[in-house]
């Protein structure tokens, strides 16, 4: 049942029906989605974390539709992408993010939605929008948007300022239920921006977590604030937030130092206009020797190379692998320069030698995705085509478990797009002429 009426509404989006039309299609009961069952939260238990396997805890079928709540918005999601952040919550580490929504349901009568015996995994998607709550003022329904996954309750006051500071601060799709790999998502209206109207649903899709994380990151004030002409040393940077990242450095008058692990990702990283690149596979670094302690000679090994290629040290370092590469990062940082992190995908346990740190008074940030102000300026660079989409692939939405097993296991570049509702690729495409100014080039530069 859920289908033929989620079917109406694909059929009415892709129509291209005005918002009178969108507003009046009934919301089904059930709909689409993946999703993790609580009660198979110690599945993997006991096996290393290479072995849990995102296909065996990821289903794809139907739910319930939650009630809506006067500030939310029910969106048609067409499409969506696979973010780390699933493969977090898959593998069920670095804890069950089933903890997290239940202690979101003590803080409302609303907010009690979200602890089920189910989650609905997702943090990025496009769609469209098909009911507004009472107290929503900005959108209607027929609005085409895209969701960005800073989900806070602006009624307190910690989450004013920053919104990244508030208390209540959670991932939409990861820390809460109802995200967006799935035909359907509640979202509070302040996660909306527009869809940038050159792209495509799946293009539209693939760029909010990850872009945003990376503006944060480099871009704004509450990051390395980059300056024309600093060096930038960006681990993974073909990679989902490292791809944006080079952009980022490029685009500011900065000098991108990519590394990469393959002679593959060295191209892309070479056609996106970054010079300086170092295979780290080639390279064959090993910061720790064989008793785990770190080895100061191969940071030495890792600072020279990069002299090598730029003539001097790394203003910024974007770091997130963690616990392999954090010591190399923190030393190869120039005298004065900012390591700035956000993940520790490698491990979370990290080390440095303080002494290069504090002599030569280097500065660490903490950096996690962007308040809604951060999002939407990097949507903004995406919609205006200054910052394209960086998706690899696109998969359909019952393959969403090879899509996450590839990107736990690093056989991917950029990111990867779900189609969700939206029945195959290359389609939502609103303003073909600002798409051909922007050239088929660049926002396809990661495409397979
Ligand atoms: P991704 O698409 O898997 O890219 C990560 C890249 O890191 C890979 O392409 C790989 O590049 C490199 N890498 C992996 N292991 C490494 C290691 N041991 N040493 C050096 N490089 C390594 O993931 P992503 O989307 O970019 O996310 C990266 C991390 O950031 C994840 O842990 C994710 O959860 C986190 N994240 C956090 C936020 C936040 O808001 N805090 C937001 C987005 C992402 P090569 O193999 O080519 O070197």
């Amino acid at each position: 049942m859920a289908d033929t009426t989620m079917a109406e509404i694909r059929d009415a989006i892709l129509a291209g029906a005005d918002s009178a039309t969108i507003g009046k299609l009934p919301i089904p009961s059930s709909y689409r989605a993946a999703h993790l069952l609580k009660s198979e939260t110690g599945m993997f238990d006991g096996m290393p974390s290479n072995q849990k396997d995102p296909r065996r805890s990821l289903h794809v079928g139907d739910v319930p539709t939650p009630e809506l709540a006067p500030d939310e918005v029910y969106v048609a999601i067409m499409a969506s992408s696979i973010n780390f952040n699933t493969v977090w919550s898959s593998i069920f580490e670095p804890v069950s993010s089933f903890g997290p929504m239940q202690r979101l349901a003590r803080e409302s009568e609303w907010a009690k939605r979200h602890d089920r015996d189910y989650q609905v995994v997702g943090s990025d998607g496009s769609g469209v929008v098909l009911r507004v709550g009472a107290a929503v003022r900005n959108w209607k329904p027929g609005d085409r948007v895209t969701i960005h996954c800073n989900h806070v309750d602006d009624q307190d006051q910690t989450a004013h300022n920053d919104s990244m500071l508030a208390a209540n601060q959670r991932i939409w799709g990861y820390e809460t239920n109802f995200g967006g790999l799935a035909d359907l998502s509640v979202v509070k209206a302040n996660q909306l921006m527009p869809k940038p109207a050159h792209l495509s649903w799946e293009e539209a899709a693939v760029n909010a977590l990850c872009n945003s994380t990376s503006y944060r990151m480099l871009v704004s004030k509450n990051g390395a604030q980059m300056k024309q002409g600093d060096v930038v040393l960006i681990w993974g940077a073909t990679g989902g937030i490292g791809a944006y990242a080079v952009q980022y450095v490029l685009n500011g008058g900065g000098i991108p130092v990519g590394v990469v692990s393959s002679p593959d990702k060295a191209k892309i990283l070479h056609d996106m206009g970054c010079e300086a690149v170092i295979d780290r596979k080639s390279a064959n670094y090993k910061f720790f020797d064989d008793n785990g302690d770190h080895d100061e000679k191969e940071w030495r090994r890792l600072g020279s190379d990069i002299r090598d290629l730029v003539g001097e040290d790394p203003d910024i370092v974007f770091e997130h692998p963690g616990r392999s590469t954090f010591g190399a990062s923190m030393y190869v940082a120039k005298r004065g320069g900012t390591v700035v992190t956000c993940a520790a995908t490698s491990g979370f346990m990290m080390e440095f030698d303080n002494r290069h740190f504090w002599m030569r008074l280097k500065r660490l940030v903490g950096s996690h995705f962007a308040n809604y102000r951060e999002a939407w300026e990097a949507n903004r660079l995406i919609a205006k085509g200054m910052i394209h989409p960086v998706m690899s692939q696109v998969f359909p939405l019952d393959q969403l478990g090879e899509a996450a097993h590839q990107v736990h296991h690093n056989m991917h570049e950029g990111k990867l797009g779900i189609l969700c509702l939206a029945p195959g690729a290359g389609l939502g495409i609103d303003d073909p002429a600002l798409r051909s100014r922007v050239g088929e080039q660049k926002i396809n530069m990661f495409r397979r």
